[in-house]
């Protein structure tokens, strides 16, 4: 179907104008469609006037007239292309340093670029959001014909958003690759908007960095500290704070293993008498429960008759493994208190009464938990914390300790200043996401771009 110029061009004009309102400023000479595309030629108007890009002074004295072929949105299934004839202007300026300047117009055409900017607009979030192969695809089913090469140009030669220097940052590593290639993302601590991403992990690429980019002066680092040293190159004056999710997690690890090693002292409590109270109960199901009691306690159970009752009543008896194991013994001991039920309440209080080294580590699990809440005595409360470790026999714990007297100044800076690494592990999540959606297969200047812009 054609409209072509004549009687018909008028009404043609206003009705491609309500159609696309940035065709609107222009004539419209024929609009003609087959099953592939839908072509427009238009014109722009004698006499709109047009700054120019040198000086800002309107101009509309025309040295000459050539087409441009601008893609535009899909209608109706069909890519557009519009047929543009713009015209070079003279500038009127005699001070100007240019004498000729090509018209643009507004929401149509931008310098070098042969979509309309709402295509790119939409090409580029597309790219931003699915990169190349997926972009291209999902492009193709939007009638928008591009190659994964094409929407991978597109993107990296979107620009970056300016992003300020933090002056509280987070530092955290991820893998490109598990194991055998790492990248480092940096943020802002404070609103986690991401602020850089280094090609590696190295201290060098991380010192080298902290020195172009002056003004930070407090950076969050997970607990490693394998960017300690870095940050101290970089400048020693920058505050170093831990991260009190590794700390709380590396004290997890500990208790698991102190837990273990008194695994005589604990399990004890009911499980070795399993065998008794089965044997017991399948000879006579209705065998009182005082009487279970007083037999194990003959042969040397210290445990509550609560205990027993809990036992018998949550099936352990006829359960086929035991019911307690290291791991579960550790998730009671650094359990919060208060979310603890009453049961539990009952079995975390039977545990740490099982030897004094069990009590000791359950008191030190709760000092810790509290030192935790960042508050400026905890650089006191943290001393007393390693000096009372270090003499409670607790091999693990000990160890523990000593690690964090090694890093001192983060740990206590974690204890006592309000920031920490959350926002980056939330922004590294992210990375994870966007990594897996480039099929792992990105390289470092592709994947900063995605991060960045994403
Ligand atoms: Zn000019
Ligand atoms: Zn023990």
């Amino acid at each position: 179907m054609t409209w072509t110029a004549g009687a018909r061009l008028a009404a043609c004009d206003v009705t491609i104008g309500k159609l696309l309102f940035r065709l609107a400023g222009l004539r419209v000479e024929r609009v003609s469609t087959d099953p592939e595309t839908v072509k427009i030629t238009a014109f722009t108007r004698e006499d709109a006037r047009r700054a120019c890009p040198g000086c800002g002074q309107e101009s509309d004295w025309v040295h000459s007239r050539y087409v441009r072929h601008v893609a535009d949105e899909s209608i109706g299934g069909r890519p557009v292309v519009i047929d543009l004839s713009v015209r070079r202007l003279y500038c009127e300026n005699a001070d100007c340093p240019r004498t000729t300047f090509v018209e643009q117009v507004s929401g149509l055409t931008a310098r070098y670029q042969r979509r309309t900017p709402a295509l790119r607009k939409m090409v580029e979030a597309v790219a931003v959001a699915l990169a190349g192969s997926a972009g291209a695809r999902l492009l193709g089913v939007l009638h928008q014909t591009l190659s994964a090469a094409s929407v991978l140009n597109c993107l990296m030669r979107m620009p970056l958003p300016d992003r300020l220097t933090p002056v509280v940052a987070g530092i955290d590593e991820f893998a490109l690759l598990k194991g055998h290639r790492y990248a480092t993302v940096i943020t802002n601590a404070d609103s986690g908007e991401r602020i850089d991403v280094l090609p590696d992990r190295l201290g060098v690429t991380v010192t080298a960095w902290l020195r172009e980019h002056p003004g930070v002066r407090v950076v969050c680092r997970d607990g490693s500290g394998s960017f300690a040293q870095a940050i101290t190159e970089a400048d020693p004056t920058i505050v170093q704070v831990g991260d009190r999710w590794h700390l709380w997690h590396g004290l997890a690890g500990t208790v698991l293993k102190e837990v273990g090693a008194h695994a005589s002292c604990w399990a004890c409590l009911v499980d070795p008498y399993r065998a008794h109270l089965r044997r017991r109960c399948t000879e006579d199901p209705a065998v009182p429960v005082t009487h279970l009691l007083a037999e194990i306690w003959e042969q040397g159970y210290t445990g509550s008759a609560n205990l027993l009752v809990r036992y018998i009543n949550q099936g352990r008896v006829e359960a086929d493994h035991s019911a307690l194991s290291p791991r579960k013994v550790t998730g009671l001991l650094t359990c919060r208190p208060g979310r603890l039920s009453d049961d539990q309440r009952a079995l975390h209080d039977q545990l740490t009464g099982a030897c004094p080294q069990m009590t000791v580590l359950a008191d030190q699990i709760l000092t810790f938990t509290e030192l935790l809440v960042p508050h400026e005595d905890n650089s006191g409360k943290l001393t007393v914390w390693i000096d009372l470790t270090r003499a409670a026999g607790l091999p693990f714990l000990h160890s523990f300790a000593n690690g964090l007297e090694r890093d001192r100044a983060a740990v206590e800076a974690t204890l006592t200043l309000p920031w920490h690494n959350g926002r980056t592990e939330g922004a590294n999540t992210k990375i994870k996401f966007l990594k897996r959606l480039m099929y792992g297969r990105a390289g470092h200047r592709l994947l900063r771009q995605v991060v960045l812009l994403n």
